[in-house]
């Protein structure tokens, strides 16, 4: 499941499998569901990650 979290009054998308943060639920679900079927990560999807 994609973990919602608050910080500094922005909302960003955790992927619970590689922990990356993101700030649209869509690049999280997309990021949880190459994990999770890969168990490796999708750079096209990783880097969209952001620092939280
Ligand atoms: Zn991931």
């Amino acid at each position: 499941m994609v973990k919602e979290i608050n910080k500094h009054g922005d909302k960003y998308f955790q992927c619970e499998s590689c922990s990356f943060f993101y700030k649209t639920k869509e690049l999280a679900k997309r990021c949880e569901e190459w994990c999770t079927k890969h168990h490796s990560c999708n750079i096209e999807i990783t880097k969209h990650a952001v620092e939280i």
